[in-house]
């Protein structure tokens, strides 16, 4: 009896263990690569939270007249001159992704992600023109994310340090990963942030990085991974999230 006790207890503490070191999926610009569906579209958002992923990422711009956006691109394509930065959000909403939908406000976007509860956001802010377009715009981001009551399931990413500064500076309780891959683990500690989100070529030039990241209590996000075996690899050096344009084969992996 007391052998099976202590056998049952072994069993749970493993179970816990490896279910709360298991590696979270992200979906890239949501879940896009599947019918119907497109780049930070707002389709792309539901499809990521049907398929359970962990997360969404998603890419902000600040249009000429203040207001944020979700596209990648710095343009909105062929036939586009001028950046979204340079254009008004009503020029920006006329544009069609290959859906159909229009290029979501944020707030039609966090809107959205009411819907879906259990889905954490990635908000990446894109590196603009000028460090206080890039200010004004976390001020903003930040605000209506914490007005729409999202602040506790928000991670904001960017490849500026400078943007990286300003949103922990404004959002303190809030994790933030910068993504630019030149900074090392104690490096990102010492700017108070929650760790490295950095391209997979980064960790195999610096393979340490992710031990070094856990023992500072940091943690580790890798993109954008879609390859079978590179899931594994990552998911087996226990990173805590990978980012992949495709959740649905990097779900399966990570759950066997
Ligand atoms: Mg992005």
């Amino acid at each position: 009896m007391k052998k099976q006790t202590i056998l049952l207890t072994l069993c749970l503490l493993v179970a816990s263990a490896s279910l709360s070191a298991q590696t979270k999926v992200i979906a890239h610009r949501g879940y896009w690569d599947t019918e119907g569906s497109a780049q930070n579209s707002l389709t792309a958002l539901r499809k990521a939270a049907e398929v359970g992923c962990w997360g969404s990422e998603f890419d902000v711009w600040q249009t000429s007249d203040g207001e944020l956006v979700v596209f990648h691109d710095s343009k909105l394509g062929k036939g586009y001159d001028r950046p979204i930065t340079e254009m008004t959000a009503e020029e920006v909403r006329a544009h069609r992704l290959p859906n159909g939908e229009r290029v979501p406000t944020l707030e039609e976007y966090l809107t959205e992600a009411l819907k879906h509860p259990d889905l954490h956001l990635v908000f990446e802010l894109k590196p603009h023109p000028t460090p206080s377009q890039e200010r004004e715009a976390v001020a903003k981001g930040v605000q209506m994310v914490e007005e729409m009551g999202l602040a506790d399931r928000t991670d904001y990413i960017s490849f500026s340090l400078e943007a990286c500064r300003e949103f922990h500076r404004v959002a303190p309780a809030a994790k933030v990963f910068y993504l630019n891959g030149n900074l090392s683990p104690d490096e990102l500690k010492t700017e108070g942030f929650a760790g490295p989100d950095y391209n997979f070529a980064i960790f195999e030039l610096h393979p340490s990085w992710i031990e070094e990241s856990r023992s500072l209590d940091l943690e580790t996000n890798v993109w954008t991974v879609n390859k079978d075996s590179l899931i594994r690899r990552y998911a087996k050096k226990g990173v805590d999230y990978i980012t992949t344009n495709r959740p649905e084969e990097a779900l399966e992996i990570v759950e066997n």
